[in-house]
């Protein structure tokens, strides 16, 4: 099958479409409106089979992980998604992979309301690349850089439940039948944290969402803002299936050194922590206080109750 084939039976007539788009697939370039008053927000992430996903994963997976993974950076940002483009690399014509994959992209676009508008198709190793743009309100986009000394600390959802589901697909680490189907599928079908960001804005300082890991993480807010932070082992959210798989000592480990968690990591003012809280309580997702950022500039201090926390390990680096 040619390329524009594929383009066609799979991806051209399933998109989503929006108003704002005013020249879509089919042309050189697409053609699109950004609204008055707001900033254009854009990224970019690639999945390789075998550095992001295990060879084998299904195409469903594989295209919810990688549009979840594009529009969990749009979230940090508090921004809200419109568009996206697809570059696929595939080492060959394969029906069935394609059908789902697609399948699940138009499912995904139809619920965000985004509209797929342009991409790439060639034959190579299979690598998926996203470009994923969206709006945040003029001067409202959460950065990195802007935390200060007293400002807390908070995570949404669980953390390291990724980790430990990639664990029990490349090991023969056992676990309940349920709590390895929740744990898998926080590995596969990550939630982007969208209402959460948005409903940051204003109100949270800094905001980053968890790829790395938590620890490797939380650094890049403590470099971009040229502060240090106490973080409590101890307050760290772990799911029902990672108490019951691991414990919560190996818990706190995955935790803080597990990458694919897909978390919001934000920080807010005391000021603001009543409003915030409010706030999220319309999001239905948890949000939990860790730590608290300090003067201490670039350093993470780790403590478990009123101890000293050791831990040796760092989060997954490429080419490291
Ligand atoms: P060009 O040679 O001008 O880059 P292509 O033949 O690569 O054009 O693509 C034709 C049209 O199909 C373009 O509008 C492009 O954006 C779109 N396209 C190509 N591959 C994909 C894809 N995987 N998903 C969505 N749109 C795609
Ligand atoms: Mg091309």
């Amino acid at each position: 099958m040619k390329e524009f084939d594929i383009i066609k039976n799979y991806f051209l007539s399933r998109s989503y479409q929006r108003k704002d788009v005013q020249l879509g697939i089919g042309d050189d370039c697409a053609l699109t409106t950004v609204p008055e008053g707001q900033q254009l927000v854009t990224t970019t992430d690639t999945l390789a089979e075998s550095v992001h996903f295990p060879k084998g994963t299904s195409g469903r997976a594989v295209a919810h992980k990688a549009l979840s993974v594009n529009l969990s950076d749009l979230a940090a940002m508090g921004a809200e998604p419109a568009w996206i483009s697809l570059s696929l690399s595939i080492p060959e014509y394969d029906e069935a992979w394609l059908r789902d994959f697609s399948l699940c992209l138009q499912e995904l676009t139809d619920y965000y309301s985004i509209q797929l508008i342009g991409g790439d198709t060639v034959q190579g190793p299979l690598s998926i690349t996203i470009t994923a743009q969206g709006f945040v309100p003029q001067g409202q986009a959460l950065m990195r850089s802007k935390a200060k000394p007293g400002d807390w600390i908070y995570v949404t959802g669980t953390l390291g439940d990724a980790g430990l589901g990639l664990e029990l697909l490349q090991t023969e680490k056992a676990a309940e039948p349920m709590h390895r189907n929740y744990l898998i599928n926080r590995l596969n079908f990550p939630s982007p944290r969208l209402m959460v960001g948005t409903t940051l804005r204003r109100l949270a300082t800094t905001c980053i969402d968890l790829s790395d890991g938590l620890k490797s993480d939380v650094q890049h807010i403590l470099f971009a803002s040229q502060t240090g932070a106490v973080i409590n082992v101890e307050q760290l959210p772990l799911s029902e299936a990672m108490l019951a798989t691991v414990g919560k000592d190996e818990g706190i480990r995955y935790a803080l050194t597990a990458g694919d968690d897909y978390e919001l990591l934000f920080t807010v003012s005391e000021e603001q922590k009543g409003s915030l809280e409010v706030a999220l309580a319309n999001c239905n997702v948890s949000a939990t206080c860790i730590g608290r950022i300090n003067g201490v500039q670039e350093k993470l201090e780790l403590q478990r109750g009123d101890k000293p926390y050791q831990l040796p390990e760092t989060g997954f680096q490429h080419f490291s």
